[in-house]
C-alpha cells in the first residue's frame, strides 16, 4: 500500500496545494493522499490562524471530487504542538507493515527541516518528495541533503537520494501555482476576490463564516 501525505497548515488550503497532492500522487502511483492539517504548528505563528475545526472543513471541502484526496484529522486530535514524527509514527502503527509512506512537502518548507523534531529520524519512516518552488536552487539541493548527515546517497540510474533505509528523496516538478495562503488571507482582508485560487467551496465557506477579515 502506497500513501502520501501532504501536511499543511491549510489556513486555508488552495489549488497550490491540491494540485500538488493530486499530480504527485498520479505521478508514482499512490494509492491516497492524505492532507493532514496542522493542529497547532510549530515553525508557523500565524495571525490569523483559523481554528482548526474551519480549516479542517475547508480541507474537506475542497478535496471531496477528487478521487485520491483523503483527509485525516489527527494532528488536531493530539494535545499540544504538531510534530510530524509523530503522525509519521501513527500512519505505521496504524496502517501496519506493509505501508510504503512518501512525505510530500514543498521545497521551501523542506529548507527549513533541521528545525524539526528528531529530523533526523523522519526519513526512516517515509521516502520524501520535495517539489521545486520558485526561487529555489537546485544546485545546492546535494549539498543541503548532505548537511543533514542522514546517509543520503545519489543514485544515478534511478535519479533519487537513497537513505540507508530503503526509502529514497525525490525532487520533483510540478505545475506551478505560485500562490500562498497568506496571500489569500491578504487579499480576503482588503476585500478583493480571492475567486480561482481557492475551490468555489472554500471561497463560499471563507465568505459564509466570515473568515481572515482582519
Ligand atoms: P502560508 O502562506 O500561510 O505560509 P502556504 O500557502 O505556504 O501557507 P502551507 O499550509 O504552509 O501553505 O503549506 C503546506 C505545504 O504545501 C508545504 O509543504 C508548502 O511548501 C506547500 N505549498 C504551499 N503552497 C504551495 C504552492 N503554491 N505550490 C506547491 N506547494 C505549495
Amino acid at each position: 500500500m502506497k500513501l502520501g501525505i501532504l501536511g499543511g497548515t491549510f489556513n486555508p488550503i488552495h489549488l497550490g496545494h491540491l494540485r500538488v497532492a493530486e499530480e504527485i500522487g498520479e505521478d508514482i502511483g499512490l494509492t491516497k493522499v492524505y492532507l493532514i492539517p496542522s493542529g497547532m504548528p510549530p515553525h508557523k505563528p500565524q495571525k490569523p490562524l483559523a481554528d482548526f475545526s474551519h480549516r479542517l472543513e475547508m480541507v474537506r471541502l475542497a478535496s471531496k471530487t477528487s478521487p485520491i484526496l483523503e483527509v485525516w484529522d489527527i494532528e488536531g486530535k493530539r494535545p499540544g504542538l504538531s510534530y510530524s514524527i509523530e503522525t509519521l509514527r501513527l500512519f505505521h502503527s496504524h496502517f501496519g507493515s506493509k505501508l510504503e509512506l512518501f512525505f510530500i512537502i514543498g521545497a521551501d518548507a523542506f529548507i527549513e527541516i533541521k528545525t524539526w523534531k528528531e529530523y533526523q529520524d523522519l526519513f526512516a519512516y517515509a521516502s520524501f518528495v520535495v517539489i521545486n518552488r520558485p526561487g529555489f536552487n537546485k544546485e545546492n539541493f546535494l549539498t543541503f541533503l548532505d548537511s543533514l548527515d542522514v546517509g543520503f546517497v545519489w543514485d544515478q540510474k534511478r535519479k533519487c537520494s537513497c537513505h540507508p533505509s530503503g526509502n529514497i528523496l525525490l525532487n520533483k516538478d510540478t505545475t506551478l501555482i505560485d500562490i500562498s495562503a497568506t496571500q489569500i488571507r491578504e487579499m480576503v482582508a482588503m476585500k478583493k476576490s480571492i475567486r480561482f485560487l481557492v475551490p468555489e467551496v472554500v471561497r463560499e465557506y471563507i465568505e459564509k463564516v466570515g473568515l481572515y477579515l482582519n
